[in-house]
């Protein structure tokens, strides 16, 4: 029987809500509201829930591990300036891994693909500081 806890709830709300936090994260927007909830039980119940398969943990390379409620197959994309994790819009490319197959007997289980990039409000930052206005009066 699968019966979540208030605090699973409230992980999986938390985790929904920020889109691809981390647990740091998750654990300071659930304590900033239910301050009586440890820093274990949040990790702890991100662990138990990744484990069994109602979260997806997501390795970020040069960065701590985000959290998803989506949990099929799919592909992120990292702001390379703040850091944020998005979904990539790409169908899932279950062929690679056949492709890959053939080299040295190496068998393949799951394969990962990260874009790096620039996020459109990092982008609009970056635009806005680069413009160069002419200076007006004096
Ligand atoms: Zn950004
Ligand atoms: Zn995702």
């Amino acid at each position: 029987m699968v019966r979540k806890t208030i605090q699973q709830w409230l992980v999986l709300e938390t985790v929904q809500r920020l889109c691809h936090p981390s647990a740091e994260e998750i654990y300071r927007v659930i304590t900033h509201k239910y301050p009586s909830i440890s820093r274990g039980t949040v990790y702890r119940n991100l662990h138990n829930m990744s484990e069994s398969g109602a979260l997806k943990q997501v390795s970020i390379p040069g960065g701590a591990d985000r959290f998803d409620i989506t949990t099929q197959p799919h592909y992120h994309a990292v702001c390379k300036y703040c850091g944020c994790v998005q979904d990539a819009m790409l169908p899932y490319q279950e062929q690679i891994q056949d492709v890959v197959l053939t080299c040295d007997g190496f068998i393949v289980e799951k394969h990962d693909i990260i874009f790096w990039g620039v996020c459109k409000e990092c982008a609009q930052k970056e635009h806005v500081g680069k413009k160069t206005s002419p200076a007006t009066g004096g």
